[in-house]
């Protein structure tokens, strides 16, 4: 039943949207709206939506289906609005589909959200920059926040369709970064996850990314701070050193290789080949502590079996800690999907399937290596499981369970690692 007041934000896709949701989220509170995790109950429903591949896509038309007939019962008083990269991917094609949706905001007229909120609900709305900016006051439930540094991107990668809905590269000011951090540590925060597609390319005036992590660096020393997503291109060897050099930044890299084949890469206009990438890889691997996340797509127009093996031999030699594995999905309007060569998808899933089974076996022996050994680590949340374990994530990104209890969320422990899976690790608290 629809209650009054109750608000729900449902996000899909990146942390991107997860930062964003948030915000509206607040700016709904702002309003005197209360949050709720029930869409069902929500007067006010707004779905934060992705487009990077058809699934995104398909979550949200099958979430339409749900909640218009509620819409309707409630006759027009329940609120409908959709946001993110599907609006602006399938603008005409909600619009004429789902007549009734209430409200409709692309990623580039995310800051006229307030406008829209207000005319909709007919309630005084902040501006998002506003609450973009201010945090004073508020209560925070958790020490960990992620914090867009670069929005949009340069790229133009075959397969991708997120520069057409996210637009060119913008990057925030060093200033304007550190005037947030600033807001968010009074307020309790103790690490922070810099965001952007491509983030290593941040620049501002005369500043480069690695000065960027330099400055935030020194001016936070007890903020633990992570960084993501890198691109092999632009990706200079001075941010590895200045990673290595302070103990705040943590020594995780998020480096999608996207195909070990250098012709797939090449026909996916990566702008980088095998080699230049397991060159890079190998000097992040000199920095101590480091462990390493990718993406891979499989499938990919033309790709033939050889090549895909090449994906493979890539995972089991360069052993990523973490791996997000796609397969092809078309997009429209991207280069890819004009391509000759299209792969029946019981291909591009049987390779998903196999590419899958390899990052485990890579997972379970490297996560086998790491029993003994010591490293910091942060608790964030009590496990689903069990309610006498806590998950942590390492500083170096690796996620460990261990016994403990809610105090201890937010805090920081020396961990030592016990056991064992393909998906995790077992810790004991040393200090
Ligand atoms: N800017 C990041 C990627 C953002 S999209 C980068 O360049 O690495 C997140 C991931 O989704 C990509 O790394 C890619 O692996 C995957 N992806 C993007 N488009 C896709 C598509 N059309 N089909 C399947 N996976 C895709
Ligand atoms: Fe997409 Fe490529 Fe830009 Fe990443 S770098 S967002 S994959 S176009």
């Amino acid at each position: 039943m629809m209650r009054r007041n109750l608000a729900c934000i449902i996000n899909y896709g990146c942390q991107m949207n997860e930062y964003e949701s948030s915000t509206v989220g607040k700016m709904l509170t702002g309003a005197g709206y209360e949050l709720t995790r029930d869409p069902d109950e929500a007067e006010v429903v707004i779905l934060n939506t992705c487009t990077v591949r058809d699934k995104a896509d398909q979550k949200v038309w099958n979430r339409l289906e749900h909640l218009l007939p509620q819409k309707r019962r409630s006759k027009g008083e329940k609120k409908i609005g959709l946001m993110g990269c599907m609006v602006a991917a399938q603008k005409e094609a909600l619009m004429q589909k789902h007549p009734e949706i209430d409200f409709l905001v692309t990623p580039l007229e995310l800051s006229g959200i307030g406008r829209i909120l207000a005319d909709v609900t007919a309630r005084r709305f902040e501006d998002y920059s506003v609450y973009e900016h201010q945090s004073e006051g508020e209560e925070v439930s958790n020490n960990h926040i992620y914090m867009p540094i670069q929005t949009g991107c340069n790229f133009n990668c075959t397969y991708c369709i997120v520069p057409s809905v996210k637009g060119r590269e913008i990057n925030t000011s060093a200033e304007e970064i550190i005037s947030k951090i600033h807001s968010q540590v009074q307020n309790g925060i103790t690490e922070v996850t810099l965001l952007g597609q491509t983030i290593n390319s941040w620049r501002h005036e005369k500043m480069r990314f690695a000065d960027l992590l330099d400055l935030v660096a020194s001016r936070f020393p007890d903020v633990w701070i992570r960084f993501l997503t890198s691109h092999p291109v632009l990706f200079e060897n001075r941010i590895l050193d200045i990673v290595a050099r302070y103990d705040n930044l943590c020594p995780w890299f998020h480096i999608p290789a996207q195909s070990g084949s250098s012709r797939v890469l090449s026909a996916m206009k990566r702008g980088y080949d095998r080699k230049r990438y397991l060159e890079l890889v190998s000097a992040m691997r000199e920095v101590p502590g480091a462990c390493l996340s990718t993406d891979m797509i499989c499938g990919f127009p033309t790709e033939t079996e050889e090549e895909f093996q090449e994906s493979l031999s890539l995972l089991k030699e360069v052993r990523f800690e973490t791996a997000f594995l796609f397969y092809y999905s078309e997009r429209r309007d991207t280069k890819a999907a004009a391509m000759e060569g299209s792969l029946p998808e019981e291909v591009r899933k049987e390779r998903l399937k196999r590419m899958v089974d390899v990052q485990r076996e890579v997972q379970t022996k490297r996560y086998a290596e790491f029993v003994g050994q010591e490293f910091f680590l942060s608790a964030q949340a009590i496990s689903r499981r069990d309610d006498n374990m806590l998950k942590g994530k390492g500083q170096n990104g690796m996620p460990v369970l261990f016994s403990g209890d809610p105090s201890m969320l937010g805090k920081r422990f020396l961990v030592k690692i016990t056991d064992s899976t393909s998906q995790s690790l077992l810790g004991e608290i040393v200090s």
